[in-house]
């Protein structure tokens, strides 16, 4: 059995890694095609004819080296192995690869391989896989660009009802509803509440959305532990990061990212373990 399962979450994490390649191509493009989407919708308003652009999708064009357009072969495209082999340079100009980018795969691959260690080659171990590759593309485009696209919350939200109505977790629907509804409410409450005190905006409908999604996937008893566990870590790491001036233009920290965090958690360990840890 112990074998068995070690080999299947072997396998899952083999295909974590792939997965999370084509993670980093979402985590880049997915803002720039928002941006473009935006632009022509702009150009559209107001009476004009959209630019013309080459065509830019998650498949298209190939990936090439940001700095020389060197176009990356298949061979040198191999999640991790590839970056070992280039020694995380670039073949044709010696430019740096991110580091990040094994990273994402290693991570999607523990990810994949503790879901499906937990939950076994069924439906539910491949739900928690797709819901481990929606949180790492959000928390980190959220990190890069400050936003949470609808394209991958929303569906996340309906996937977590889906996923209770279809009994695959042991949330029930009706947790799974209330989960999503208090999600965003909550958050929805206390932005406007503070935008009425403070006149800024602390946090954006991305955040609700995302929250929302983890409400759905969790049950609305795993609201206050996850808002906890994100609200802490986001105010430590927003604090370090003010000291030692690692604060980008506008002193904004998003908040996605901790969220996801916390929902990562809350898969690994069960939502009621972070309470335990804080202490309640
Ligand atoms: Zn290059």
């Amino acid at each position: 059995m112990i074998v068995s399962a070690g080999f299947d979450a072997a396998i899952g994490g083999a295909f974590g890694l792939l997965v999370g390649s084509f993670l980093n191509v979402v985590i880049y493009r997915l803002p720039k095609i928002l941006e473009r989407q935006w632009a022509d919708e702009c150009a559209g308003l107001a009476g004009k004819e959209p630019e013309e652009q080459p065509e830019f999708n998650l498949t298209r064009p190939r990936s090439r080296c940001r700095q020389c357009s060197h176009m990356i072969r298949w061979y040198e495209n191999i999640p991790v192995l590839s970056y070992l082999a280039l020694r995380g340079k670039c073949s044709a100009c010696g430019t740096p690869i991110g580091l990040r980018y094994p990273l994402v795969e290693l991570t999607t691959a523990g990810l994949f391989g503790m879901s499906v260690w937990q939950w076994g080659v069924t439906p539910a171990g491949a739900a928690w896989c797709g819901f481990c590759a929606a949180i790492v593309a959000l928390a980190l485009i959220d990190w890069d660009t400050t936003l949470l696209p609808d394209d991958i919350t929303l569906p996340l939200v309906w996937a977590g009802l889906i996923v209770a109505a279809l009994h695959w977790t042991d949330v029930t629907l009706a947790q799974a509803v209330w989960g999503a509804v208090v999600g965003y409410l909550s958050l929805w409450i206390v932005y406007k509440a503070f935008k009425l005190v403070t006149g800024k905006e602390g946090m954006g409908y991305g955040d609700f959305k995302l929250f929302a999604a983890l409400g759905a996937w969790f049950g609305w008893q795993a609201l206050v532990p996850i808002i906890l566990m994100a609200s802490v870590i986001g105010a430590v790491i927003g604090i370090a990061m003010k000291f030692s001036s690692g604060l980008r233009e506008g002193g904004y920290v998003p908040f996605g990212p901790f969220l996801a965090g916390a929902g990562l958690t809350a898969m690994i360990f069960g939502p009621q373990s972070i309470l335990r840890v804080v202490g309640l």
